[in-house]
C-alpha cells in the first residue's frame, strides 16, 4: 500500500497537519510519532498565548484532545521512529527504526527540536541524575528544596516561576545582564522573592556523586567562581532542530537547509524537493509557538493536498 502522505512527527505542526490532510480528502495518511503525540509543549507547565485558551491549563492539557479530533477524520497512528525519508523515482520511502519500510506520495516533515545541552562539566555525567531540562516531569522531586535554572529565554524564566512554586528557592543563572524573554515574563520574574537572579555568570561544573548533584559551580564575568549548594539543576539553553530523518546515506540532506540544519520552505512549506514538506519548529525563520506550529502544518497539509491531487490526476490521464 503507497500512502497519499506520511507525517513524520506528532506535536502541533504534525497533528494539524493530519487534521487538515485527512479532512481535506487525503486517504492511507499515517503521523509516525515515536512517543505519545503532542510534543514538546507537554513539557510545559502553563501555556497562556494559545489563542482561546484562558485560565492555568498546562501544555499536556492543551494538547490532549488533538489526536481524537484527527482520528475521527481517519488519521493513523504509527507509534513509530522513523530513521530515514528518501525519494526514488517519484515515491518516497519511510524506513523505520525497525528497519521497515513504507512509501509515500508525499511527505510533511515535523520532527521539531530538542533541548540543547549548555556544555558545562559534569552535564552529561549527572543528567537524569540531578541534571534536567523538564521542569514539569522533574520539579516535584526538588519539593521543599532548593535548584538552580540556566538561562536567559522565555523557557528558563517561565520554567524558573514554575519550580518557584515548588521549591524554596530558585537561583536564575544567565549568562548576560538582561533576558531574552517577554516582558510580561521578566516582570514576574524580578517580582518573584524566590527567585535570585545571578547574572553575567556561566555555570563551570555540576558537581556530586552517587547519590546525585550536590551542587553547581558558575563563574561571573569578573572570573569569580560561586559555589552554588542545589541538588538540582534545570537546562533550558534553546533548542536543536531534529533534522536527522532527512540526512542521506551519503550525508547529504535530502532537500535545502541553512547552515543551523533548518529546514527551508516557501511560504506554502514547501521545500526545495517536490512533495516534500516542512512544518513547524524545523523550519526557518520558525517563530516556536504552538499557534504557529499548528498553522504550519495547516498550510504544509494543503500544500501536500494539491500536490499528490495534481500527481495522481496526472497518472490517471496515462
Ligand atoms: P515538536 O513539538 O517538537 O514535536 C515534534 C514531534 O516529533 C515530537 O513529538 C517528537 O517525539 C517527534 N519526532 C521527532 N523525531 C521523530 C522521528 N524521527 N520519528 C518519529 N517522531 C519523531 N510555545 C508557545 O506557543 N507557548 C508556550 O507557552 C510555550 N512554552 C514552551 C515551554 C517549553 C518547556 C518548551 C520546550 C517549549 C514551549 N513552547 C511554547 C514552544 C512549543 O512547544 C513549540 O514551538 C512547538 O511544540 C513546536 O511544535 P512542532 O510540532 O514543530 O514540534
Ligand atoms: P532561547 O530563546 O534560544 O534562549 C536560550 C537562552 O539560553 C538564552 O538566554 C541564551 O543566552 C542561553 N544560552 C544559550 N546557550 C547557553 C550556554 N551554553 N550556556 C549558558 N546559557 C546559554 O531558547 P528558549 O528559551 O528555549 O526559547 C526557544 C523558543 O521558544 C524561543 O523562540 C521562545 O520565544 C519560544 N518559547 C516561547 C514561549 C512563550 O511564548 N511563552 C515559551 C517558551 C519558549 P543569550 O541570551 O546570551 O543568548
Amino acid at each position: 500500500m503507497t500512502l497519499e502522505c506520511a507525517i513524520i512527527g506528532g506535536g502541533p505542526a504534525g497533528l494539524t497537519a493530519g487534521l487538515y490532510t485527512t479532512r481535506g480528502g487525503l486517504e492511507n495518511v499515517v503521523m509516525y510519532e515515536k512517543g505519545m503525540p503532542g510534543g514538546q509543549i507537554t513539557q510545559s507547565s502553563e501555556i497562556e498565548n494559545y489563542p482561546g485558551v484562558t485560565g492555568d491549563i498546562s501544555g499536556m492539557d492543551l494538547m490532549m484532545p488533538w489526536p481524537k479530533q484527527c482520528q475521527k477524520f481517519g488519521l493513523q497512528h504509527d507509534m513509530a521512529e522513523v530513521s530515514r525519508i528518501s525519494k526514488k523515482s517519484n515515491l518516497f520511502e519511510i524506513l523505520k527504526s525497525d528497519g521497515t519500510t513504507m512509501h509515500a506520495h508525499s511527505v510533511i516533515v515535523c520532527t521539531g527540536s530538542s533541548p540543547r545541552r549548555a556544555g558545562f562539566k559534569g552535564e552529561d555525567e549527572f543528567f537524569g541524575r540531578g541534571v534536567s531540562t523538564c521542569a514539569t516531569c522533574d520539579g516535584f522531586f526538588y519539593k521543599g528544596k532548593e535548584v538552580a535554572v540556566i538561562g536567559g529565554g522565555d523557557t528558563a524564566l517561565e520554567e524558573a516561576l514554575y519550580l518557584a512554586k515548588i521549591c524554596t528557592k530558585v537561583y536564575l543563572i544567565h549568562r548576560r545582564e538582561s533576558f531574552r524573554a517577554a516582558p510580561n515574563t521578566i516582570k514576574r520574574v524580578e517580582e518573584n522573592d524566590k527567585i535570585e537572579l545571578v547574572l553575567n555568570s556561566t555555570p563551570t561544573e555540576v558537581y556530586g556523586d552517587a547519590n546525585g548533584v550536590s551542587g553547581l559551580k558558575v563563574t561571573n564575568k569578573n572570573g569569580n567562581i560561586r559555589d552554588i549548594k542545589v541538588p538540582g539543576v534545570f537546562v533550558f539553553v534553546g533548542n536543536d532542530v531534529n533534522n536527522q530523518t532527512l540526512m542521506q546515506e551519503d550525508g547529504s540532506f535530502l532537500c535545502d537547509v541553512n547552515e543551523q540544519g533548518q529546514v527551508i520552505v516557501d511560504l506554502s512549506m514547501k521545500t526545495s524537493l517536490p512533495g516534500l514538506f516542512a512544518a513547524g519548529d524545523i523550519r526557518i525563520e520558525a517563530p516556536k509557538q504552538v499557534v504557529s506550529a499548528a498553522g504550519d502544518g495547516a498550510v504544509a497539509a494543503l500544500s501536500a493536498i494539491s500536490y499528490v491531487d495534481k500527481l495522481l490526476n496526472e497518472r490517471n490521464k496515462i
